[in-house]
């Protein structure tokens, strides 16, 4: 067992926003040099600045003031852990923790009062599969006219307008140049740009030529590594890459259990991965604390992912009614993109077999939606934003509520179910003392009309304001 690993089960560290890092990979990235030693050799230069030069020193103090204390006035209230909406509460925010909600909260002398009493306010929304750390539009082979810095340079975008729509954390499922989505992650967090909190998955983990792999080429073109990252046969290989991402910063595994509609040469209806191997993948994952989601379009793929023990299916377009009894047998999450067809069929650029792959699923894959919301399998929240421009990730809450939720469910699915897909109910996910301040606000009610998400007014992120429209 390496030290990290020692560390990550035995240690909480306190982040530069205070807040406390359980989470094995995270700690990585607190142990970076610039998070950890900086601090320490800034104190030094300033200490020998005083000492030698006192009157051109800045004396400000190297560790950030006392966090401030800022107070949200709520008109409506969601509470995504009951499913009711409550009236005149005050949320208290101790730098980026919420400390207390409540109606009858005193307001400490100087705190920033935030007025939002016209507003409903409720958590930061978590979309569980976007692809931010990549080009938009559906067609992969774009990647081939771009460096790997030209794209990760172009995705940045991506990230602002994700989080000014709402959407304070996402789970990105999958990059074509492996780790693009780890160095946003880390820019993000570091403050480089801003964008939402990001769990990546690294690359997408999947066999040769497979729904993951970048197909389409001349036969006798050889792919870059990043390019290629992710490609496993076997178990022990698909271990292996499991192993890789896991040291290398990925917070998640992202297998491809069937074919693909976005990917040139695929059949959304064929098995990839076999049993075994997604076995392997699952397992090797546990192995260094991470869970797995799978691509799954097919109905037998979709069964063997759960019966492997995913902790969520994408997509789980053509799911059976023996897949939605496993589903929620497993309790297993389906993670499903209903709002995407409105954008592979309307976009000029998608390609002529992306839509030939297409035909008949959307539809089927929004009756089935329908059939697992009534059986009540677990439902997360995720777009596959990428496909559709970035930023407009909320269009799909209305749909969701078309094929079957009620508003609330919709929300909850972006929210406490997120969290809890993710494995951090514990940071986001609810308005709750002890959570990160991750806060939106609107200004009608959504549960009157879900499509008020879409127009998000206020967006607050770890105690800090982003978007601020009266
Ligand atoms: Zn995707």
């Amino acid at each position: 067992m390496t030290a990290t690993r020692v560390q990550s089960q035995s240690m909480k560290f306190m982040a530069h926003n205070g807040i406390e890092i359980t989470n094995r990979r995270q700690l990585q990235v607190s142990l970076h040099p610039f998070t950890l030693r900086t601090p320490m050799k800034l104190k030094f230069l300033q200490a020998l600045c005083l000492a030698f030069a006192p009157a051109i020193c800045v004396a400000q103090p190297v560790e950030s003031a006392a966090p401030s204390v800022t107070a949200i006035r709520a008109g409506k209230f969601i509470d995504v852990q009951t499913g009711q909406t409550l009236t005149n509460r005050i949320i208290l925010i101790h730098g980026a923790k919420i400390e207390a909600v409540g109606s009858n909260i005193k307001i400490p002398d100087g705190a920033t009062v935030i007025d939002l009493s016209k507003m409903t306010v409720l958590p930061g929304l978590v979309d569980c599969h976007t692809h931010l750390a990549d080009l938009h539009g559906a067609e992969p082979l774009v990647s081939l006219r771009m460096t790997a810095a030209e794209t990760a340079y172009a995705a940045i975008p991506n990230a602002r307008v994700t989080l000014l729509a709402g959407f304070t954390t996402v789970r990105d499922v999958g990059v074509y140049r492996a780790f693009n989505d780890v160095a946003m992650r880390d820019a993000i967090a570091s403050g480089i740009f801003i964008g939402p909190r990001m769990y990546v998955a690294g690359a997408y983990v999947t066999i040769s030529e497979g729904a993951g792999a970048m197909t389409g080429l001349a036969k006798d073109i050889q792919l870059p590594l990043d390019l290629r990252y992710g490609i496993a046969n076997g178990p022990w290989e698909v271990r292996r890459v499991v192993r890789e991402l896991a040291h290398l910063g990925a917070d998640h595994i992202k297998i491809l259990t069937t074919g693909a509609v976005l990917t040139h040469g695929s059949n959304a209806k064929s098995i990839e991965f076999t049993p075994e191997e997604i076995k392997a993948a699952v397992e090797e994952a546990a192995n260094f604390g991470l869970r797995v989601e799978a691509h799954a379009h097919d109905a037998d793929g979709i069964k063997n992912a759960i019966r492997a023990g995913v902790a969520s299916v994408e997509h789980a377009t053509l799911i059976d009614d023996e897949g939605i009894a496993l589903a929620k047998q497993h309790g297993t999450y389906l993670d499903m993109d209903i709002y995407d067809e409105e954008c592979i069929q309307s976009d000029p650029a998608t390609p002529a077999d992306f839509l030939a792959h297409d035909a008949g699923l959307g539809e089927t894959q929004r009756r089935n939606f329908t059939k697992a919301v009534r059986a009540g399998v677990k439902m997360s929240f995720g777009t596959d934003a990428g496909v559709c421009p970035h930023g407009i990730n909320a269009r799909q809450f209305a749909f969701m509520v078309k094929y079957g939720m009620t508003p609330m469910q919709a929300i909850q699915a972006a929210t406490v179910n997120a969290a809890d897909l993710i494995g951090h109910s514990e940071l986001f996910g609810s308005i709750t003392p002890g959570k990160s301040a991750d806060i939106i606000a609107v200004t009608g009610d959504p549960i009157a009309d879900i499509r008020e998400l879409e127009h998000v007014r206020f967006v607050m992120k770890e105690g800090k304001v982003y978007q601020q429209e009266q």
